[in-house]
Protein backbone atom coordinates (compact mmCIF):
# COMPACT_ATOMS: atom_id res chain seq x y z
CA UNK A 1 0.00 0.00 0.00
CA UNK A 2 1.16 3.29 -0.70
CA UNK A 3 2.91 5.32 1.78
CA UNK A 4 3.30 9.02 0.04
CA UNK A 5 0.35 11.29 0.29
CA UNK A 6 0.90 13.97 -2.09
CA UNK A 7 -2.17 16.89 -3.58
CA UNK A 8 -5.00 14.54 -1.61
CA UNK A 9 -3.62 11.21 -3.71
CA UNK A 10 -1.80 8.47 -1.92
CA UNK A 11 0.95 6.88 -4.39
CA UNK A 12 3.93 4.93 -4.62
CA UNK A 13 7.69 6.63 -3.94
CA UNK A 14 9.37 7.75 -7.30
CA UNK A 15 12.80 5.67 -5.59
CA UNK A 16 10.97 2.62 -4.12
CA UNK A 17 13.97 2.24 -1.47
CA UNK A 18 12.15 -0.63 1.16
CA UNK A 19 12.65 -0.04 4.82
CA UNK A 20 11.37 -2.94 7.70
CA UNK A 21 10.01 -1.15 10.45
CA UNK A 22 10.88 -3.37 13.58
CA UNK A 23 9.26 -3.40 16.98
CA UNK A 24 12.18 -2.09 19.29
CA UNK A 25 10.66 -4.55 22.45
CA UNK A 26 10.86 -7.74 20.31
CA UNK A 27 12.60 -7.01 17.10
CA UNK A 28 9.95 -8.41 15.07
CA UNK A 29 8.79 -6.44 12.01
CA UNK A 30 6.01 -4.62 12.00
CA UNK A 31 5.59 -3.52 8.60
CA UNK A 32 8.10 -2.79 4.91
CA UNK A 33 7.66 0.84 4.29
CA UNK A 34 8.40 2.17 0.69
CA UNK A 35 10.38 5.33 1.29
CA UNK A 36 10.61 8.19 -0.71
CA UNK A 37 13.40 10.38 -1.30
CA UNK A 38 14.67 14.06 -2.33
CA UNK A 39 11.82 14.14 -6.15
CA UNK A 40 9.22 12.67 -3.78
CA UNK A 41 9.56 16.02 -1.35
CA UNK A 42 9.82 18.04 -4.31
CA UNK A 43 6.42 16.90 -5.49
CA UNK A 44 5.09 17.18 -2.70
CA UNK A 45 6.38 20.90 -2.23
CA UNK A 46 4.71 21.93 -5.09
CA UNK A 47 1.30 20.32 -4.16
CA UNK A 48 1.44 22.18 -1.09
CA UNK A 49 3.07 25.49 -2.87
CA UNK A 50 -0.29 25.17 -5.50
CA UNK A 51 -2.73 24.89 -3.11
CA UNK A 52 -1.61 27.81 -1.06
CA UNK A 53 -0.88 29.94 -4.06
CA UNK A 54 -3.84 28.82 -6.21
CA UNK A 55 -6.18 27.43 -3.48
CA UNK A 56 -9.07 27.90 -0.79
CA UNK A 57 -7.80 26.88 2.47
CA UNK A 58 -5.42 30.43 3.19
CA UNK A 59 -8.62 32.40 2.71
CA UNK A 60 -10.94 29.82 3.95
CA UNK A 61 -12.71 31.45 7.30
CA UNK A 62 -11.13 30.59 10.34
CA UNK A 63 -14.04 29.06 11.98
CA UNK A 64 -13.74 26.62 9.24
CA UNK A 65 -10.74 25.47 9.84
CA UNK A 66 -11.11 25.75 13.54
CA UNK A 67 -14.27 22.94 12.93
CA UNK A 68 -11.89 20.44 10.54
CA UNK A 69 -9.69 20.49 13.77
CA UNK A 70 -12.31 19.78 16.15
CA UNK A 71 -13.53 17.29 13.48
CA UNK A 72 -9.93 15.62 13.31
CA UNK A 73 -10.31 15.77 17.21
CA UNK A 74 -13.19 13.51 17.04
CA UNK A 75 -11.97 11.29 14.52
CA UNK A 76 -8.58 10.49 16.88
CA UNK A 77 -11.05 9.49 20.06
CA UNK A 78 -12.60 6.90 17.78
CA UNK A 79 -9.83 5.33 16.07
CA UNK A 80 -7.84 5.65 20.15
CA UNK A 81 -7.38 2.00 20.38
CA UNK A 82 -6.15 1.61 16.60
CA UNK A 83 -3.51 4.52 16.81
CA UNK A 84 -2.39 3.71 19.95
CA UNK A 85 -1.05 0.68 19.16
CA UNK A 86 0.41 1.39 16.10
CA UNK A 87 2.06 3.71 18.25
CA UNK A 88 3.07 1.08 20.58
CA UNK A 89 4.46 -0.83 17.94
CA UNK A 90 6.77 1.57 16.01
CA UNK A 91 7.79 2.60 19.57
CA UNK A 92 7.99 -0.27 21.78
CA UNK A 93 6.46 2.10 24.63
CA UNK A 94 3.54 0.51 26.75
CA UNK A 95 -0.09 0.93 25.08
CA UNK A 96 -1.02 2.74 28.21
CA UNK A 97 1.68 5.50 27.22
CA UNK A 98 0.21 5.52 23.88
CA UNK A 99 -3.02 5.87 25.10
CA UNK A 100 -1.98 8.73 27.17
CA UNK A 101 -0.51 10.23 23.94
CA UNK A 102 -3.35 9.74 21.85
CA UNK A 103 -5.63 11.47 24.64
CA UNK A 104 -3.01 14.67 24.23
CA UNK A 105 -3.09 14.91 20.52
CA UNK A 106 -6.73 15.22 20.90
CA UNK A 107 -6.45 17.93 23.56
CA UNK A 108 -3.90 19.35 20.94
CA UNK A 109 -6.21 19.37 17.98
CA UNK A 110 -9.06 20.72 20.24
CA UNK A 111 -7.10 23.47 21.24
CA UNK A 112 -6.13 25.11 18.56
CA UNK A 113 -9.52 24.36 16.96
CA UNK A 114 -11.22 26.56 19.17
CA UNK A 115 -8.72 28.96 19.01
CA UNK A 116 -8.08 29.42 15.24
CA UNK A 117 -10.55 32.34 14.66
CA UNK A 118 -10.16 34.14 18.26
CA UNK A 119 -7.76 36.83 16.72
CA UNK A 120 -8.96 39.35 14.27
CA UNK A 121 -6.09 41.54 14.65
CA UNK A 122 -6.11 44.84 15.95
CA UNK A 123 -6.72 48.50 15.38
CA UNK A 124 -3.59 51.16 15.72
CA UNK A 125 -4.18 55.08 15.93
CA UNK A 126 -2.78 55.94 13.36
CA UNK A 127 -2.66 59.65 14.62
CA UNK A 128 -4.97 60.29 11.62
CA UNK A 129 -9.11 60.63 11.61
CA UNK A 130 -8.40 59.70 7.81
CA UNK A 131 -6.61 56.41 8.32
CA UNK A 132 -7.70 53.08 9.29
CA UNK A 133 -4.88 51.17 10.22
CA UNK A 134 -4.92 47.81 10.68
CA UNK A 135 -2.99 44.70 12.26
CA UNK A 136 -3.85 41.30 11.04
CA UNK A 137 -2.51 37.71 10.60
CA UNK A 138 -1.93 35.60 8.10
CA UNK A 139 -0.50 32.20 6.98
CA UNK A 140 3.22 32.42 6.45
CA UNK A 141 3.07 29.56 3.59
CA UNK A 142 4.11 26.64 2.50
CA UNK A 143 5.53 24.61 5.81
CA UNK A 144 8.37 21.79 6.18
CA UNK A 145 6.97 19.64 9.65
CA UNK A 146 10.00 17.61 10.45
CA UNK A 147 9.21 15.38 13.36
CA UNK A 148 11.42 13.07 15.69
CA UNK A 149 10.61 9.31 16.82
CA UNK A 150 10.64 9.33 20.50
CA UNK A 151 6.83 10.98 20.45
CA UNK A 152 5.59 10.61 17.16
CA UNK A 153 2.18 11.41 16.64
CA UNK A 154 2.32 14.26 19.30
CA UNK A 155 5.24 16.01 18.16
CA UNK A 156 3.41 15.90 14.61
CA UNK A 157 0.24 17.81 16.35
CA UNK A 158 2.16 20.04 17.91
CA UNK A 159 2.81 21.14 14.26
CA UNK A 160 0.19 20.09 11.90
CA UNK A 161 -2.80 21.80 14.34
CA UNK A 162 -1.27 25.14 14.81
CA UNK A 163 -0.21 25.27 11.26
CA UNK A 164 -3.47 24.41 10.32
CA UNK A 165 -5.42 26.74 12.65
CA UNK A 166 -3.31 29.60 11.11
CA UNK A 167 -4.16 28.51 6.71
CA UNK A 168 -0.97 27.02 5.62
CA UNK A 169 -0.43 23.92 3.44
CA UNK A 170 2.63 21.84 4.66
CA UNK A 171 4.80 18.78 3.79
CA UNK A 172 5.53 16.43 6.86
CA UNK A 173 8.29 14.41 6.64
CA UNK A 174 8.07 11.84 10.36
CA UNK A 175 11.10 10.05 11.40
CA UNK A 176 11.65 7.20 9.06
CA UNK A 177 11.48 5.30 12.32
CA UNK A 178 7.68 5.42 13.47
CA UNK A 179 6.13 6.63 10.25
CA UNK A 180 2.42 4.67 11.22
CA UNK A 181 0.68 7.43 13.22
CA UNK A 182 1.21 10.41 10.94
CA UNK A 183 0.33 8.05 7.60
CA UNK A 184 -3.00 7.45 9.66
CA UNK A 185 -3.21 11.36 11.01
CA UNK A 186 -3.48 12.21 6.52
CA UNK A 187 -6.22 9.28 6.64
CA UNK A 188 -8.04 11.34 9.11
CA UNK A 189 -7.16 14.83 7.90
CA UNK A 190 -8.72 13.88 4.43
CA UNK A 191 -11.80 11.98 5.84
CA UNK A 192 -12.10 15.16 8.09
CA UNK A 193 -12.15 17.37 4.67
CA UNK A 194 -9.03 18.83 4.07
CA UNK A 195 -8.84 20.04 0.50
CA UNK A 196 -6.15 18.16 -1.37
CA UNK A 197 -3.15 19.25 -1.38
CA UNK A 198 -3.06 21.29 1.79
CA UNK A 199 -1.49 18.59 3.75
CA UNK A 200 1.01 16.47 2.07
CA UNK A 201 2.96 13.21 3.68
CA UNK A 202 6.83 12.24 2.60
CA UNK A 203 8.21 9.17 4.68
CA UNK A 204 11.92 8.19 4.07
CA UNK A 205 15.09 9.10 5.62
CA UNK A 206 15.94 12.74 6.83
CA UNK A 207 19.00 13.41 4.36
CA UNK A 208 16.96 12.44 1.15
CA UNK A 209 13.47 12.95 2.17
CA UNK A 210 14.01 15.66 5.05
CA UNK A 211 16.76 18.22 3.87
CA UNK A 212 15.53 19.58 0.83
CA UNK A 213 12.47 21.11 2.66
CA UNK A 214 15.30 23.23 4.12
CA UNK A 215 17.08 24.49 0.63
CA UNK A 216 13.56 24.65 -1.62
CA UNK A 217 12.76 28.28 -2.48
CA UNK A 218 8.96 27.37 -2.03
CA UNK A 219 9.13 26.34 1.84
CA UNK A 220 8.78 29.50 3.41
CA UNK A 221 9.08 28.20 7.03
CA UNK A 222 10.49 24.70 8.62
CA UNK A 223 9.41 23.62 11.97
CA UNK A 224 11.72 21.23 13.14
CA UNK A 225 11.89 18.81 16.45
CA UNK A 226 14.98 16.41 16.81
CA UNK A 227 18.50 16.28 17.27
CA UNK A 228 21.10 19.13 17.90
CA UNK A 229 23.35 18.24 15.42
CA UNK A 230 20.58 17.99 12.37
CA UNK A 231 19.11 21.29 13.76
CA UNK A 232 22.50 22.88 12.78
CA UNK A 233 22.22 21.49 9.57
CA UNK A 234 18.34 22.68 8.89
CA UNK A 235 19.31 26.31 10.33
CA UNK A 236 22.26 26.54 7.71
CA UNK A 237 20.58 25.25 5.09
CA UNK A 238 17.45 27.39 5.78
CA UNK A 239 19.39 30.73 5.93
CA UNK A 240 20.60 30.38 2.00
CA UNK A 241 16.52 31.19 0.99
CA UNK A 242 16.27 32.95 4.38
CA UNK A 243 13.67 30.78 5.72
CA UNK A 244 11.55 31.14 9.00
CA UNK A 245 12.72 28.25 11.02
CA UNK A 246 11.82 26.81 14.53
CA UNK A 247 13.77 24.55 16.27
CA UNK A 248 12.74 21.76 19.12
CA UNK A 249 16.09 20.79 20.13
CA UNK A 250 17.27 18.25 22.90
CA UNK A 251 17.80 19.06 26.08
CA UNK A 252 19.94 17.65 29.70
CA UNK A 253 17.35 18.97 32.20
CA UNK A 254 18.32 19.07 35.87
CA UNK A 255 15.93 17.95 38.66
CA UNK A 256 17.12 20.02 41.62
CA UNK A 257 15.71 19.16 44.89
CA UNK A 258 16.68 21.24 48.38
CA UNK A 259 16.74 19.61 51.60
CA UNK A 260 13.43 21.27 52.97
CA UNK A 261 11.63 19.50 49.84
CA UNK A 262 8.97 16.53 50.96
CA UNK A 263 11.05 14.14 49.91
CA UNK A 264 8.82 11.40 49.97
CA UNK A 265 7.42 13.65 46.73
CA UNK A 266 10.38 14.92 45.53
CA UNK A 267 11.74 10.55 45.15
CA UNK A 268 8.71 9.62 43.53
CA UNK A 269 9.18 12.03 40.50
CA UNK A 270 13.33 12.01 40.44
CA UNK A 271 12.57 8.15 38.95
CA UNK A 272 9.52 9.68 36.99
CA UNK A 273 11.43 12.93 35.43
CA UNK A 274 14.62 10.42 34.22
CA UNK A 275 12.81 6.66 33.40
CA UNK A 276 9.50 7.76 32.09
CA UNK A 277 9.90 5.81 28.71
CA UNK A 278 13.69 4.66 29.66
CA UNK A 279 14.57 8.26 28.98
CA UNK A 280 13.84 9.47 25.77
CA UNK A 281 12.11 12.33 26.76
CA UNK A 282 13.50 15.49 25.76
CA UNK A 283 12.14 17.31 28.98
CA UNK A 284 14.21 14.43 30.74
CA UNK A 285 15.18 14.97 34.38
CA UNK A 286 18.29 13.53 33.53
CA UNK A 287 20.23 15.35 35.73
CA UNK A 288 19.73 15.20 39.66
CA UNK A 289 20.85 18.14 41.39
CA UNK A 290 20.14 17.41 45.15
CA UNK A 291 21.59 19.21 48.39
CA UNK A 292 24.66 17.87 49.61
CA UNK A 293 23.01 17.57 53.31
CA UNK A 294 20.40 14.89 52.20
CA UNK A 295 22.64 13.23 49.37
CA UNK A 296 22.94 10.34 50.79
CA UNK A 297 19.77 9.02 52.23
CA UNK A 298 18.03 10.52 48.94
CA UNK A 299 20.40 9.13 46.27
CA UNK A 300 20.68 5.54 48.09
CA UNK A 301 16.48 5.48 47.97
CA UNK A 302 16.63 6.51 44.43
CA UNK A 303 19.16 4.05 43.59
CA UNK A 304 17.15 1.38 45.44
CA UNK A 305 13.76 1.81 43.63
CA UNK A 306 15.54 1.76 40.14
CA UNK A 307 16.73 -1.48 40.08
CA UNK A 308 13.28 -2.35 40.91
CA UNK A 309 12.09 -1.12 37.55
CA UNK A 310 10.08 -3.93 35.42
CA UNK A 311 11.16 -3.53 31.82
CA UNK A 312 8.54 -5.00 29.08
CA UNK A 313 7.56 -4.11 26.00
CA UNK A 314 3.80 -2.48 24.59
CA UNK A 315 1.36 -5.86 26.14
CA UNK A 316 3.10 -6.84 29.26
CA UNK A 317 0.43 -5.34 31.79
CA UNK A 318 3.03 -5.46 34.26
CA UNK A 319 6.50 -3.27 32.30
CA UNK A 320 6.94 -0.04 33.84
CA UNK A 321 9.04 1.50 30.96
CA UNK A 322 9.91 -0.21 27.48
CA UNK A 323 12.96 -0.09 25.09
CA UNK A 324 15.06 2.00 23.48
CA UNK A 325 14.18 2.51 20.06
CA UNK A 326 17.05 1.07 17.74
CA UNK A 327 20.04 -1.18 18.72
CA UNK A 328 21.97 2.12 17.08
CA UNK A 329 20.38 4.27 19.80
CA UNK A 330 21.23 1.31 22.69
CA UNK A 331 24.75 1.35 21.51
CA UNK A 332 24.80 5.01 21.55
CA UNK A 333 23.95 4.86 25.25
CA UNK A 334 26.43 1.64 26.07
CA UNK A 335 29.28 4.35 24.82
CA UNK A 336 27.93 7.67 26.43
CA UNK A 337 27.72 5.25 30.09
CA UNK A 338 31.07 3.81 29.54
CA UNK A 339 32.60 7.50 28.72
CA UNK A 340 31.31 8.43 32.36
CA UNK A 341 32.48 5.98 34.01
CA UNK A 342 35.87 6.63 32.30
CA UNK A 343 35.46 10.42 33.62
CA UNK A 344 34.98 8.74 37.20
CA UNK A 345 31.36 8.95 37.54
CA UNK A 346 30.27 5.61 39.97
CA UNK A 347 27.98 3.28 38.63
CA UNK A 348 25.14 2.71 41.29
CA UNK A 349 22.98 0.30 39.43
CA UNK A 350 22.43 -0.70 36.06
CA UNK A 351 24.59 0.06 33.57
CA UNK A 352 24.00 -3.02 30.93
CA UNK A 353 21.53 -5.12 29.13
CA UNK A 354 19.11 -6.88 31.00
CA UNK A 355 20.10 -10.48 31.88
CA UNK A 356 16.29 -11.82 31.47
CA UNK A 357 15.52 -14.37 28.38
CA UNK A 358 12.22 -12.70 27.75
CA UNK A 359 13.95 -9.06 27.13
CA UNK A 360 16.82 -10.35 24.68
CA UNK A 361 15.47 -10.07 21.33
CA UNK A 362 14.34 -6.35 22.36
CA UNK A 363 16.89 -3.16 22.72
CA UNK A 364 16.65 -2.43 26.44
CA UNK A 365 18.94 -0.70 28.86
CA UNK A 366 18.84 -1.00 32.39
CA UNK A 367 18.12 1.76 34.65
CA UNK A 368 21.03 3.40 35.51
CA UNK A 369 22.14 5.65 37.94
CA UNK A 370 25.58 7.46 37.89
CA UNK A 371 27.34 9.14 40.95
CA UNK A 372 29.56 11.97 42.20
CA UNK A 373 29.45 13.30 38.46
CA UNK A 374 30.35 17.17 38.09
CA UNK A 375 29.05 19.27 35.25
CA UNK A 376 32.78 19.24 33.82
CA UNK A 377 31.82 15.65 32.79
CA UNK A 378 30.57 14.80 29.05
CA UNK A 379 27.88 12.78 31.30
CA UNK A 380 26.27 15.57 32.72
CA UNK A 381 26.89 17.83 29.75
CA UNK A 382 25.66 15.47 26.34
CA UNK A 383 21.87 14.32 26.51
CA UNK A 384 21.77 10.52 26.32
CA UNK A 385 18.24 10.17 25.48
CA UNK A 386 18.16 6.94 27.60
CA UNK A 387 17.22 5.44 31.24
CA UNK A 388 20.39 7.58 32.42
CA UNK A 389 20.50 9.67 35.69
CA UNK A 390 23.57 11.52 37.10
CA UNK A 391 23.50 12.94 40.16
CA UNK A 392 25.89 15.74 41.28
CA UNK A 393 25.50 18.00 44.63
CA UNK A 394 25.58 21.35 45.70
CA UNK A 395 25.17 23.80 48.86
CA UNK A 396 22.77 26.49 49.12
CA UNK A 397 20.78 28.40 46.08
CA UNK A 398 23.56 30.32 44.13
CA UNK A 399 25.21 26.93 43.43
CA UNK A 400 21.95 25.20 42.59
CA UNK A 401 21.21 27.91 39.58
CA UNK A 402 25.07 27.55 38.93
CA UNK A 403 25.17 23.85 38.06
CA UNK A 404 21.60 23.60 36.46
CA UNK A 405 22.58 26.47 34.25
CA UNK A 406 25.92 25.01 33.32
CA UNK A 407 24.53 23.38 29.73
CA UNK A 408 24.44 24.28 26.52
CA UNK A 409 20.94 23.52 26.84
CA UNK A 410 17.91 25.38 28.02
CA UNK A 411 15.09 23.29 27.51
CA UNK A 412 13.54 22.58 31.31
CA UNK A 413 14.34 21.86 34.45
CA UNK A 414 12.48 21.33 37.79
CA UNK A 415 13.03 22.82 41.72
CA UNK A 416 11.71 20.61 44.63
CA UNK A 417 11.65 22.87 48.21
CA UNK A 418 8.67 23.71 50.15
CA UNK A 419 9.82 27.07 50.70
CA UNK A 420 7.88 29.22 47.82
CA UNK A 421 9.86 32.48 47.95
CA UNK A 422 12.63 29.97 46.97
CA UNK A 423 11.15 28.16 44.44
CA UNK A 424 10.58 31.50 42.59
CA UNK A 425 13.64 32.64 43.29
CA UNK A 426 15.30 29.79 41.80
CA UNK A 427 12.67 29.55 38.74
CA UNK A 428 13.63 33.14 38.08
CA UNK A 429 17.05 32.67 37.76
CA UNK A 430 16.96 29.13 35.67
CA UNK A 431 17.98 29.76 31.98
CA UNK A 432 14.80 27.03 31.14
CA UNK A 433 11.82 27.17 28.35
CA UNK A 434 9.57 25.26 31.29
CA UNK A 435 10.07 25.08 35.24
CA UNK A 436 8.34 22.98 37.42
CA UNK A 437 7.74 23.83 41.20
CA UNK A 438 7.31 20.21 42.69
CA UNK A 439 6.34 18.30 39.79
CA UNK A 440 8.14 17.14 36.77
CA UNK A 441 6.93 16.48 33.02
CA UNK A 442 3.00 17.96 32.91
CA UNK A 443 2.46 20.28 29.82
CA UNK A 444 -1.23 22.02 28.80
CA UNK A 445 -1.58 23.05 25.16
CA UNK A 446 -2.35 26.28 26.30
CA UNK A 447 1.51 26.73 27.74
CA UNK A 448 4.49 27.31 25.54
CA UNK A 449 7.01 25.02 25.38
CA UNK A 450 10.70 25.50 23.79
CA UNK A 451 13.81 26.02 24.60
CA UNK A 452 16.23 28.60 25.60
CA UNK A 453 20.21 28.14 24.08
CA UNK A 454 20.95 25.56 21.88
CA UNK A 455 17.82 23.89 22.93
CA UNK A 456 16.11 26.08 20.28
CA UNK A 457 14.10 28.01 19.25
CA UNK A 458 10.48 29.48 18.21
CA UNK A 459 8.01 27.98 20.74
CA UNK A 460 4.82 25.22 20.54
CA UNK A 461 1.58 25.44 21.98
CA UNK A 462 0.07 28.53 23.30
CA UNK A 463 -0.35 31.26 21.48
CA UNK A 464 2.94 31.64 20.38
CA UNK A 465 2.82 28.20 18.91
CA UNK A 466 -0.13 29.72 16.47
CA UNK A 467 2.07 33.00 16.30
CA UNK A 468 4.99 30.75 14.75
CA UNK A 469 2.91 30.14 11.93
CA UNK A 470 1.51 33.64 11.22
CA UNK A 471 3.10 36.61 9.22
CA UNK A 472 2.18 39.84 10.68
CA UNK A 473 0.83 42.54 8.02
CA UNK A 474 0.38 46.70 8.36
CA UNK A 475 -2.75 47.33 6.49
CA UNK A 476 -2.64 51.20 6.36
CA UNK A 477 -6.36 52.51 4.58
CA UNK A 478 -6.20 56.25 3.73
CA UNK A 479 -10.02 56.33 3.60
CA UNK A 480 -9.91 60.44 2.62
CA UNK A 481 -6.71 60.57 0.45
CA UNK A 482 -5.59 64.30 -0.73
CA UNK A 483 -3.00 65.10 -3.25
CA UNK A 484 0.34 66.16 -1.14
CA UNK A 485 2.57 68.32 -4.08
CA UNK A 486 5.74 67.03 -2.18
CA UNK A 487 6.96 66.91 -5.96
CA UNK A 488 6.58 69.18 -8.79
CA UNK A 489 2.88 70.22 -8.78
CA UNK A 490 2.71 73.31 -6.30
CA UNK A 491 5.90 74.74 -8.04
CA UNK A 492 5.30 75.95 -11.74
CA UNK A 493 5.74 79.19 -11.77
P1 LIG B 1 17.02 13.43 14.55
O1 LIG B 1 17.56 14.81 14.51
O2 LIG B 1 17.93 12.31 14.22
O3 LIG B 1 15.77 13.26 13.58
C1 LIG B 1 14.62 14.05 13.70
C2 LIG B 1 13.96 14.15 12.35
O4 LIG B 1 14.83 14.84 11.46
C3 LIG B 1 13.68 12.80 11.68
O5 LIG B 1 12.45 12.88 10.98
C4 LIG B 1 14.83 12.67 10.70
O6 LIG B 1 14.55 11.84 9.60
C5 LIG B 1 15.00 14.11 10.26
N1 LIG B 1 16.30 14.44 9.69
C6 LIG B 1 17.50 13.85 9.91
N2 LIG B 1 18.47 14.49 9.19
C7 LIG B 1 17.85 15.50 8.53
C8 LIG B 1 18.32 16.53 7.65
N3 LIG B 1 19.61 16.64 7.30
N4 LIG B 1 17.41 17.42 7.18
C9 LIG B 1 16.12 17.33 7.54
N5 LIG B 1 15.63 16.38 8.34
C10 LIG B 1 16.48 15.48 8.84
O7 LIG B 1 16.39 13.27 16.00
P2 LIG B 1 15.71 11.98 16.60
O8 LIG B 1 16.80 11.04 16.96
O9 LIG B 1 14.60 11.51 15.72
O10 LIG B 1 15.03 12.60 17.92
C11 LIG B 1 15.67 12.68 19.12
C12 LIG B 1 16.02 14.12 19.41
O11 LIG B 1 14.87 14.93 19.37
C13 LIG B 1 16.58 14.30 20.80
O12 LIG B 1 17.73 15.12 20.77
C14 LIG B 1 15.45 14.99 21.54
O13 LIG B 1 15.87 15.76 22.64
C15 LIG B 1 14.84 15.81 20.48
N6 LIG B 1 13.46 16.16 20.83
C16 LIG B 1 13.20 17.45 21.22
C17 LIG B 1 11.92 17.80 21.60
C18 LIG B 1 11.58 19.21 22.06
O14 LIG B 1 10.40 19.51 22.25
N7 LIG B 1 12.54 20.08 22.25
C19 LIG B 1 10.90 16.85 21.55
C20 LIG B 1 11.20 15.55 21.15
C21 LIG B 1 12.50 15.22 20.78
Amino acid sequence: MPEIFVGGEWRDALQHARRTIRCPADGQVVAEIDEGGADDTALAVGAAYDAFHHGPWPHSSSRERGDLLLRVADLLERDKAAVARMESLDTGKRMVESEYDVDDVVRVFRHYGHVAGDDAGRVVDSGDAGVVSRIVREPVGVCGLITPWNYPLLQTSWKVAPCLAAGNTFVLKPSELTPHTAIHLMRLLAEAGLPEGVGNLVVGPGPAAGAPLSSDPRVDLVSFTGGLLTGRRIMAEAATTVKRVALELGGKNPNIVFADADLEVALDYALTAVFLHSGQVCSAGARLVVEESIRDEFVDEVVERACRIRLGGPFDDKAETGPLTSVQHLEKVEKYVAAGLAEGAVLRCGGGRPEDPALADGYYYLPTVLDRCTSDMSVTQDESFGPVLTVETFSGEDEAVSIANDSIYGLAGAVWTQDAGKAQRVAGRLRMGTVWINDYHPYVPQAEWGGYKQSGFGRELGRTGLEEYQETKHVWHNIAPRAQHWFGAGDQG
